[in-house]
């Protein structure tokens, strides 16, 4: 892909916030899925649910079409419905909210430490009422939340804990793979994640929880005993991987390592650029610089108060620049302030929402990528005097 030339004439080639990486092999083997006779749920879902498994330490792994899906069914093993309130962060893909209306339940926000652009563990205690049963925190970026801290305090007051994982494979806490340990974990496999299967996710289990329970909510409730036995007991969906997307995300996993090493790598160059143009000093607010256990999923800054975000991203793409914006805050969104949210609730999420963005970062791009996008932003905020 390239950008229409630029003001100078000259042509540069569009490098957008993201890509995935398939590599040929997997193209052959999704081939021969598609050659085989059998295209949705089977060998390969198989195949894809084990290595998952033993990727997060032998735990039980289901495999969906999506890491929405994935949180919805965890919430409802969990017995979570109305009259029940899970605690979660405002600055997550508003998927992460969405689940806990989709199950009848109410979403309690509670601020983020803006260093971290986490939910913001201290804050936890004070937000829990006899009405809560699930604390759902987001690893945003893929830098994993005070884990610690967390399961300390649910296991204080007797709550369950589902992780949004969806942005963190590989991540780890305490030197733990996030998902081999603790509650339900879900993940992501949507294109601009570190793995991709087209669309999808898999769900992490605890060992206290049937992964049968899960299977049936996965496809219409059913349970199936013998050569023609089938029962149905509960109102199941329709979220089942196609083994042509389980190939693609196994091969991917294949790759997960070098993948996140290369993320590293070009987050450094990151800042390596970012800071020899004194974009910190300049008002630019950095990642943390050190995201031990990080995935480095994305790679954002955080813009001054006084510059348009918008304007910015238009000169970037102007320059053949792609960037996102992960994420604004979700208390803001009209169905969260018709539920009684409003601005100035969460200072901390409404500031870094309105500021933050994602610049390109994916394993595919060069240093010199790099040095073209810090270059640009530098240049970019000059002309808004930055
Ligand atoms: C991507 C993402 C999801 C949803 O995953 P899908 O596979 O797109 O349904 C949920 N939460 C977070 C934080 C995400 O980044």
């Amino acid at each position: 892909m390239s950008t229409p030339p630029l003001a100078d004439g000259s042509s540069v080639e569009f490098l957008p916030f993201t890509r995935p990486d398939i590599d040929e092999q997997t193209i052959a083997g999704v081939a021969e899925v598609l050659r085989s006779g059998w295209i949705t749920t089977g060998p390969w879902n198989t195949r894809f649910e084990q290595a998952l498994s033993e990727y997060f330490g032998g735990r039980a792994v289901r495999a969906f079409n999506s890491g929405t899906v994935t949180m919805e069914i965890a919430l409802r093993m969990m017995g979570v419905g109305p009259g029940d309130e899970v605690i979660t962060t405002p600055l997550s893909w508003v998927a992460t909210a969405n689940v806990i209306l989709a199950v009848g339940a109410r979403p309690v926000f509670v601020d983020i430490d803006p260093a971290t652009r986490n939910l913001d563990v201290a804050r936890i205690e004070s937000a829990i009422t006899p009405r809560t049963r699930v604390l759902l925190p987001v690893h945003l970026a893929g830098l994993p939340c005070d884990l610690e801290g967390l399961y300390a305090i649910a296991a204080r007051h007797r709550l369950q804990v589902l992780e949004d994982a969806a942005q963190a494979i590989g991540s780890t806490s305490g030197g733990r793979r996030v998902g081999s340990f603790g509650g339900f974990a879900s993940f992501s496999f949507h294109p601009n994640k570190n793995v991709t299967s087209i669309e999808g996710g898999c769900l992490v289990l605890p060992p206290d929880a049937d992964p049968a329970l899960a299977e049936r909510y996965r496809l219409q409730g059913v349970s199936r005993s013998g050569p023609d036995g089938m029962d149905v007991d509960l109102v199941g969906g329709k979220a089942n991987l196609t083994d042509v997307a389980a190939r693609v995300g196994w091969g991917q996993l294949q790759r997960l390592a070098e993948f996140n090493d290369r993320r590293r790598e070009l987050a450094r160059a990151y800042f390596g650029c970012l800071d020899r143009l004194e974009l910190a000093q300049r008002g630019v607010q950095l990642p943390l610089r050190e995201q031990p256990g990080g995935n480095w999923h994305m790679f954002q800054v955080v813009l001054p108060e006084r510059v348009q975000r918008a304007a910015v991203m238009v000169a970037l793409r102007q320059r053949g620049i792609g960037s996102g914006v992960h994420y604004p805050p979700i208390h803001l969104f009209s169905l969260y302030r018709k539920l009684g949210f409003a601005a100035g609730d969460f200072p901390h999420a409404e500031r870094v929402g309105a500021g933050i963005l994602t610049l390109p970062l994916f394993p595919a791009m060069r240093e010199s990528d790099v040095e073209r996008v810090a270059q640009a932003l530098s240049a970019v905020l000059r002309e808004f005097g930055v």
